[in-house]
This record gives C-alpha cells, structure tokens and sequence, in this order.
C-alpha cells in the first residue's frame, strides 16, 4: 500500500507497531491483523451495542461483533451487571458451581440432542474432544470434514484434500504432523457424492463426519435441499457419527440452530461463540450412550482447569436467557436489508456481486457465479473486497477484513445502522468504478 502523508489511524499504528514486536504479528489470531485487506489493523478501545471506537477515536457499525458470539451486541447492561456481581463472589473455584447445571439445562432445552453437555473454553476444543469421544465410541480413527469448514486449529481440523479425491488428507500448516492429517478425509460441501467416494474407499474405517451445518468460515454458503437428509442417512445406515459443528449457526440461525431450522438431529454437537456471551466457552454433547464415554463418567480423557469458569457461564447464560422469537423476527428483518441492498447497490454500480446469507449472517462475495462451496467461494476477487473494506471503513463501517467471513448482525442493530451502511456501500463502490 502506498504510504500516506497524513494517516487516519497514528494511534492504532502505534499500537500495532508496539504489539508486534512482542506479539507474532501483532495479534493474538491471525485474521485480526488485516493483512487481507492490505491494512493496519484498528486497536478497539471500546464497544457499546452496534458501535465500536478505535484508538484514534473514530466510531464505526461493528459488523465482526466478536467474529459471532455477539448477539446482544457490546456491553449490554444486564450482561455487565451479571458479571459484576459473579466476579465479587470469586471468579474460579476448580470446583462445582450450579451455574454450569443450569446453562447445561438451558442449552439442552433449547437443543434436545443435546442429552448430555461438556464445558470447555473454545469451539477448537469442543471440535477436538468431540473428535475424540466420536472415535472412542466408533472405534473408528477416520473422520470426514468438508472442504472451506472450519472447526478449529487442532491438528486434526488443519487438513486440506490430497490430489484426487482418494488420496489422504494433506496439513493446511506446518507443524501438522503428516500422521496426524492422514485420518482426515476431505469431501466437498453440498456434494453427498464425494461423501460417498470417500466412504466406499474407505470402508469401515469412518468414525465421525463433521460439518458446518450451515457453513460460515468460507464466507457463508448454506447447505443445498437434501444435502444435511443425506448426511443423517448415510451416517445412520454406515455407523458412523454425524457431527454438527454449530459453533457459529447454534443459537443464531434459530434458538435451537441449525438442527432446529432443519429438523435433522445429530449424535453430537459442538458449541462456542454466543454460548459464552463474549467470555470464552465452548461445549460439546449429544447422545447421553456416547457422552457416557466422557471421564469421570467413562474413560476418555478429557479435562480443564478453567472449564465451566463462573464468569463465563454467567455470561452464557444471560445470552441464552434473553434470546427471545422477537429478536430473532429483528435479526432476519435487518439480515434481508443487508444483503438486499449490499446486492441492489452492487447490480446499480456494475459490481459483480454474490451476496449469501443466512438470517443474521450475510457474505457479499465479489464474483458473479453463485457460491455454493469452496471451490466457488475461492474464486471471489479479494482485491476487489480488499478495496471495499477499507472504503467501508473510512465511511465509519467495520465489517470483517476479509472475504471469506460472515458479516454478523446483533439485536444492537437498528434499521437506521444497516440503511447507513447501504449508503456507505453505494457510496464505496460508486468512488471504486
Ligand atoms: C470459530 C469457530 C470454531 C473455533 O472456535 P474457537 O472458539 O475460535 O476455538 C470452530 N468451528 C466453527 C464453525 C467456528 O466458526
């Protein structure tokens, strides 16, 4: 990028600059620093509802919200005093409290598959213990994920497709060890037939499938008709665990998720994001036969110091606690806005534009194929979402810096933020022509 003589942003450049030589990169994630979007990344200082304020002062509409967990948006007041209290009674024991019985309670009310719930600290480590209780309980070592899904960064989830479909999973990442991404096999989301390739080369062999039931860290691309019907057929009819990682789509794409929307109850099902409230939690469950297999219950290991942290269950369940249908109505109402407009200002300005959405997540892919998996979502032009963050930015919208993210919306979010946002985008894409 061409260095400017003035920048809008001295303070959060000097924040950067300060993290980075102490912090990999300057971050604590990787997709927080910007390097897809070819800018420096905006150091928070603070959030409030919709708006967050940088370190240079600029407000923006938050459209990241804590990449989902958000759904109250920033800071609600009822959240901050429920933490403020549960703070003052101690913030960790290492021993029971009630509140993890009562948000394990309330997440299986709202999910019934879920006769039986582990809390851990992150989606990577429900995906990782799932993975692990799926084998135990299959005796089976192979898993099946999908293409442009994301379930975290234990080794097992770091593995893109071999050459030819039959061929063993390759790591996304050094330091994967090839043993490691080699019981990984890699289908194609919305396509059962490379499903059932894998399974009939690898007969017997398949303990667990997991999937995104509603993809979200390829940008969105909701599952096809039939394709989450045949994934529950095939799991049921060969043995094997089907899997939904709902860690994103649970409590979002409807109260009870995406097995909720779609009527199709998996064995297991992994949990992060809204469930913690914006403090770190992540649980995994299902089937109460399986999850007997969980320690002290059974013998798979599976354990942490922090688990089920008083803070953190507060904050869960005061999200779980305050979604309500008419949250969900407001949420569906601005998610049509969003990506009917983003799509009306794209068609208006000649800007060759895909907007998927699902409720309350929404990814404008820049290409004018439809994007119905990876391979689709891949050939969007990311120079030219690269330019449109950053015009966004400068007209007081933060949405996720990068393509391939949804854009999370949050009962924070008013009608008037979304028409503003609109204009923001007309106004980008009319500067970019
Ligand atoms: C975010 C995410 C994870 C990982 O959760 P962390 O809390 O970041 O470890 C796993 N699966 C999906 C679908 C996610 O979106």
């Amino acid at each position: 990028m061409l260095r400017r003589s003035r920048s809008r942003y001295p303070r959060s450049e000097k924040l950067f600059a300060a993290a980075s030589r102490i912090l990999p990169g300057g971050v604590d994630s990787p997709v927080r620093a910007f390097k897809a979007v070819g800018a420096t990344p905006l150091f928070v200082s603070r959030g409030r509802g919709a708006i967050i304020e940088d370190a240079d002062g600029h407000k923006y509409i938050d459209f990241v919200m804590s990449w989902g967990p958000l759904i109250h948006g920033h800071a609600p007041k009822g959240l901050v005093k429920a933490l403020a209290a549960a703070a003052a009674r101690g913030t960790s024991f290492g021993a029971p409290t009630e509140l993890e019985t009562r948000l394990a309670q309330r997440v299986a009310t709202l999910m019934p598959s879920m006769e039986r719930v582990r809390f851990v600290n992150s989606g990577t480590e429900a995906l990782m213990s799932a993975a692990r209780v799926a084998r135990a309980f299959t005796a089976r070592d192979k898993i099946v994920k999908f293409e442009g899904c994301y379930h975290g960064h234990a080794d097992a989830f770091l593995v893109k497709a071999g050459s030819g479909a039959m061929t063993l999973g390759v790591p996304t990442s050094p330091g994967v060890a090839a043993s490691a991404a080699q019981d990984t096999l890699v289908a194609r989301y919305n396509d059962l037939d490379s499903v059932e390739r894998l399974l009939a080369a690898n007969p017997r062999e398949v303990g667990a499938i997991f999937v995104e039931p509603i993809a979200g860290n390829m940008g969105v691309v909701p599952p096809r008709d039939g394709f989450l019907e045949g994934l529950r057929r095939i799991c049921t009819r060969d043995g094997i665990l089907l899997v939904f990682d709902e860690v994103i789509s649970g409590f979002r794409a409807a109260a009870g998720g995406a097995q909720q929307v779609f009527g199709i109850k998996p064995d297991l099902t992994c949990l992060g994001k809204i469930i913690g409230g914006g403090l770190p939690v992540g649980a995994y469950g299902g089937r109460a036969d399986i999850m007997a297999l969980v320690a002290p219950s059974g013998p798979v290991y599976q354990a942490g110091t922090l688990s089920g942290n008083p803070l953190a269950m507060t904050a869960g369940l005061w999200s779980l606690e305050n979604l309500s249908p008419r949250l969900y109505r407001h949420l569906a109402k601005l998610g049509a806005r969003l990506a009917g407009g983003l799509a009306d200002a794209a068609r208006v300005h000649g800007v060759p534009l895909q907007v998927n959405a699902f409720g309350s997540v929404v990814t404008p892919f820049f290409t004018s194929e439809p994007v119905r998996d990876y391979e689709s979502a891949a050939a969007a032009d990311t120079e030219a979402y690269a330019a449109f963050f950053r015009g966004m930015l400068e007209r007081g919208v933060y949405p996720p810096p990068s393509q391939f993210e949804g854009w999370f919306l949050s009962g924070a979010h008013t009608e008037r933020d979304i028409e503003k946002t609109l204009k923001a985008a007309r106004d980008t894409f009319k500067t970019s022509r």
